[in-house]
């Protein structure tokens, strides 16, 4: 007897969506099964998503050197599909094979495109997708399956639905909210710092005026680099050679005052920070205990191997430190994340800079930022396969999101660029950390040591939290409405399962209807990167969805 066609969707089909698909498609294959796939974006470049869109300006880097991206398809799909760097040696001549470069995202976001092309022109008989451009407003389940919305068209029953919406609309905070009114009322700029071809093209009118940025993150960096080398500056060693048309001066600012550190310059230098063998096993171990024991364990119970990993690291490069100290910075990266650090903005970008470059000895926050970053995969792996309580799930993930001023740390080059400019005195980070901003008719007057200053123009560069009580995108907001979807806590992401399924306040899962990526966090960890939209949580999706009936 023939088995019945499944129906699947997939809503939001930027990478995450694409490693899904991908993921069904082995499942499929492994099975036997026949199924129709439907995916739903509005983008032009299914696969790629907003942040490494083939459009999107090259200035805008991948924050990986070349050499620790490995995006491997799943082996069913793989005579299809290359590699990313092998893709990359077809493709380009010179300098695709420096490992330790950072090429820009557009890069891999045509290689992700290229990779769904690829899959679909070869798909097994019993395997259909259709690309639906479209914006899903609203999700409902019938007897028959669940139904989904698009501006003037039903679509389904489907009998799973998996969204992957990545960073969805979101209500701005109150700072951001109040400017947006002030902006309005005072006819003044106040942008978004992506998509970065806008920024660059509104940035030419800009030329002598003063621009402040809130956030001094990762998109901060780009944001400097788009308004220097995206208006046609040029860096010449430790110089910067203006071409004109920048801002007078650019003044980025935010809580804290500290930039991310850049990574290790180069592989070498990188694998210093590589734990051992027996680290793994002991930071693993510590892992499964605190996430398997009482329901308010937090990451100090990771404290005594992260401990040990980062003393013998310093020690390997010839660096002294106590184990209380260690424990003491670790300590209070919990109670105050950041606290620790005391350096005023360039200072801070300087020691960065020559611990990646290996000049200086590590610090005991660099080494755990470090090592943190090389235990991500290990993390997700052990945290994302098991239900984790609240409580826990706030102290773990406020713990990653902190160390990731160094975890996902900038590119090297980028940091010395922005160090130059700030010698320059065209980025003037003397406000950088949490200056008093007062609203007047011309602008922000941002105070800086004991001067005013007014910006004319402001760009948001921060992203916004993965809370999914502040998201307003209507199939979100309607399904928590309709209470399908709950946040695991406040302030966190929703509440799933292992494998993606929905699970109600009540903890009974939500049939055929699941969610993955960013707002899912706190269910799982450390979601911001590539890699993990290739991960586990999608196989344990496709084999929910295509489990025997
Ligand atoms: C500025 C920036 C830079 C980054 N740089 C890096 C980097 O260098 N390296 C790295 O590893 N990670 C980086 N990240 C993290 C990166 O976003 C993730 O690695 C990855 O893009 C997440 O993929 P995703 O598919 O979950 O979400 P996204 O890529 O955001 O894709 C979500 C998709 O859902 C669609 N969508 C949303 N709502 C709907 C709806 N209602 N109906 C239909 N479709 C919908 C959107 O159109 C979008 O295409 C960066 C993130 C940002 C914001």
């Amino acid at each position: 007897m023939t088995q019945a066609r499944r129906r699947v969707a997939i809503v939001g089909f930027g990478p995450r969506g694409l490693g899904a698909l991908e993921a069904l498609v082995r499942q499929a294959l492994v099975t036997g099964t026949s199924v129709a796939i439907d995916v739903f974006d509005p983008s032009r470049w299914p696969g790629a998503g907003p942040s490494f869109s083939p459009d999107e300006s090259e200035i805008c880097l991948l924050n990986l050197p070349l050499r620790s991206i490995s995006l491997p398809p799943p082996p069913p799909c793989s005579w299809v599909q290359q590699d990313f760097s092998t893709w990359l040696k077809d493709r380009l001549q010179d300098g695709a094979q420096d490992g330790d470069a950072y090429l820009p995202r557009a890069l891999l976001g045509t290689y992700l495109h290229e990779r769904y092309e690829a899959l679909l022109a070869q798909l097994p008989e019993a395997v259909s997708v259709e690309h639906h451009q479209a914006r899903v407003n609203a999700a409902h389940q019938d007897q028959t399956g669940w139904r989904l919305q698009c501006a003037g068209h039903s679509h389904g029953p489907y009998e799973h639905v998996l969204m992957s919406l990545g960073q969805p609309q979101t209500d701005p905070d109150p700072q951001l909210e109040r400017w947006r009114k002030h902006a309005h009322r005072h006819g003044l700029q106040l942008c978004a710092a992506y998509p970065g071809h806008a920024l660059i093209e509104a940035a030419d009118a800009w030329a002598g005026r003063i621009v402040g940025i809130r956030g001094l993150a990762l998109s901060s960096l780009d944001v400097i680099r788009m308004l220097t080398l995206g208006l046609g500056g040029r860096f010449e060693g430790t110089r910067y050679i203006a071409s004109g048309r920048e801002p007078a001066r650019i003044i980025p600012f935010s809580l804290d005052g500290q930039p991310p550190a850049p990574k290790p310059l180069n592989a070498a230098l990188d694998a210093r920070f590589d734990p051992l063998p027996d680290e793994d096993a002991a930071f693993e171990a510590a892992l499964h205990a605190a996430l398997s024991g009482a329901a308010d364990a937090g990451p100090s119970a990771l404290f005594g191997a992260l401990g040990a990993a980062v003393a013998r690291v310093i020690h390997s490069v010839g660096g002294a430190v106590e184990q209380d100290a260690i424990q003491d910075w670790l300590q209070q990266e919990v109670a105050a994340a950041g606290s620790q650090e005391q350096l005023a903005t360039s200072e801070a970008l300087r020691c960065g800079i020559r611990q990646a470059e290996g000049q200086d000895l590590p610090t005991i926050g660099y080494t755990v930022g470090q090592l943190w970053r090389k235990w991500q995969p290990l993390l997700r792996r052990v945290y994302d396969s098991r239900p984790i309580p609240p409580n826990t799930a706030r102290a773990f993930t406020a713990f990653d999101e902190g160390l990731k001023r160094y975890s996902y740390g900038a590119p090297i080059e980028t940091a010395r660029q922005l160090l130059t400019l700030i010698e320059t005195g065209l980025v003037d980070p003397r406000a950088a950390d949490d200056p008093d901003i007062r609203l007047r008719p011309e602008g922000w007057e941002i105070q800086a040591e004991d001067t005013a200053v007014i910006a004319d123009v402001m760009i948001d560069s921060v992203l916004p939290p993965p809370a999914l009580g502040q998201v307003t995108e209507p199939l979100v907001s309607g399904l928590l409405e309709t209470r399908v979807l709950s946040a695991l806590d406040d302030g966190l992401g929703a509440r799933c399962g292992s494998d993606a399924v929905l699970v109600r306040a009540d903890g009974t899962p939500v049939q055929g209807l699941g969610l993955a990526g960013r707002l899912s966090n706190g269910s799982s960890i450390a979601s911001d990167s590539i890699h993990d939209c290739f991960g586990d949580i999608g196989d344990r999706w496709a084999a929910t969805v295509l489990q025997p009936t």
